[in-house]
């Protein structure tokens, strides 16, 4: 059989995946070279925590160099800008091109910071390690100067989980500063209520999550629209402005640009339609997995609300993205493997500080026969348990 060349761009959580899953079917037959922007994984669930000095860059990042090296997977530290599918290549920015036989699109998402005047400016951001720092810088001037917090999840952001666990992670740092009395607490979504986390909500998380406010004295703003972030506080499109020290939002996600570069590979906000065997309609040879790909909302609501392409998810896309391209390279009409995202397990912890939920369902989407809420401190530790776990493994080469 001629060998194939694979090529991977990104190296997250759908791109590092993909890569040691496709070796190990693979094996030294075929050529597969991963192409990131970074030389570096990021576990991006422990950036609730960074900003309050809980975490430190060496602890939730490490170089993906050695592991590639000791499995003879190529890599490419190079921004990808564009693609030319009709010729299958790969653009990079100094102006080379690399070619495939097959390709596999994890880029995650493009944070779009200019949605609304003030976002970049005046609010802060947990998506990515240098907005966290950026983020610790203003959580230690907040502290010298406590005011009221606005935390919000913007019209059309997805990442709900984050921004909730941020919440109640300012909710508890506020507490051990000792600063309830000044610090009051504002949650701003485009949700239409508490726990909704833009798929509908998830069994009893509504109640949990509004008697949370209740206990602890958090303002809540549903069906939000964020009309501007000014230096003291958040004004509404309804026409109301919150004073804010301290304004966390939780953007809306776009695809990234060398998806919006490339015409019909992507949709108008450069996410990567996909069939349940995450295979490009048009180019048979792409595959996507990840926050890169578009996944519909499972219903409609007054404000836009994106679907939360978690790391689960995103490993379970990665995998059998992974198998339909080993199925394509055999050619022997073996049956594709399907995982439609709306049918995969839900596995997630939020954490709030000292607490947090775990969260456990047959599906990730509505109807769902088997839908658990875990609340308390183990769900806490169970998190930090985790990360150390999860940075472990895929150290280690494991996914
Ligand atoms: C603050 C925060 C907390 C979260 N907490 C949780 C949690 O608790 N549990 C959970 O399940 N999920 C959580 N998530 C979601 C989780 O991080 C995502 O599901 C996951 O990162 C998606 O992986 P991905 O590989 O699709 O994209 P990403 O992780 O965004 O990775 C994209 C990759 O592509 C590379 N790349 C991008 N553009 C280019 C380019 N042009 N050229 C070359 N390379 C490029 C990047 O460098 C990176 O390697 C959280 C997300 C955030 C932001």
């Amino acid at each position: 059989m001629a060998r194939k060349r694979i090529i991977i761009v990104g190296t997250s959580f759908a791109g590092y995946t993909a890569a040691l899953e496709l070796k190990e079917l693979v094996g030294d037959n075929h050529d597969i070279t991963v192409v990131a922007n970074t030389d570096r994984f990021l576990f991006f669930p422990s950036l609730i925590w960074y900003p309050f000095g809980l975490r430190q860059e060496k602890d939730i990042t490490f170089d993906v160099r050695p592991v590639y090296d000791a499995h003879g997977i190529g890599f490419v530290q190079a921004e990808v800008t564009g693609f030319e599918p009709d010729r299958s290549r790969v653009l990079i920015k100094n102006g080379d091109s690399i070619e495939y036989d097959y390709l596999l699109i994890g880029t995650g998402p493009k944070v779009d910071y200019d949605y609304f005047p003030g976002l970049r400016e005046n609010s802060f951001s947990i998506v990515g390690l240098k907005a966290a720092e950026r983020t610790r810088a203003g959580w230690v001037r907040f502290l010298a100067d406590p005011g009221p917090v606005v935390i919000a999840s913007a019209q059309g952001a997805a990442c709900f989980g984050a921004a909730y666990e941020f919440l109640f992670n300012v909710r508890y740092q506020i507490a051990k500063n000792d600063l309830e009395k000044k610090a009051s607490l504002t949650y701003v979504t485009a949700e239409p209520f508490a726990a909704h986390f833009g798929i509908g909500g998830f069994g009893n998380a509504r109640q949990m999550c509004e008697w949370m406010f209740t206990h602890y004295h958090i303002a809540a703003r549903y069906d939000s629209v964020i009309k501007e972030v000014i230096p003291g506080g958040i004004v509404l499109e309804s026409g109301e402005t919150l004073p804010s020290r301290f304004t966390m939002v939780m953007p809306r996600f776009l695809g990234v640009d060398a998806v919006r570069n490339t015409p019909g590979l992507g949709n108008a906000n450069g996410f990567i339609e996909v069939d349940d065997g995450y295979q490009h309609a048009r180019w048979r040879n792409i595959f996507a997995a990840g926050v890169a790909v578009h996944v519909k909302p499972p219903g409609a609501t007054k404000v836009p609300c994106g679907v939360p392409k978690t790391g689960y998810p995103t490993e379970q896309m990665a995998k059998t993205a992974v198998r339909n391209i080993v199925a394509e390279i055999k050619g022997d009409g073996a049956p594709k493997v399907a995982a439609k995202f709306d049918d995969m397990s839900a596995y997630c912890i939020m954490d709030t500080g000292n607490m947090g939920m775990i969260i456990v369902g047959d599906h990730m989407l509505a109807p769902r026969e088997h839908e658990f809420i875990i609340p308390g401190p183990e769900a806490h530790w169970a998190k930090v348990a985790f990360e150390k776990y999860f940075l472990w493994s895929r150290r280690h080469a494991h996914v």
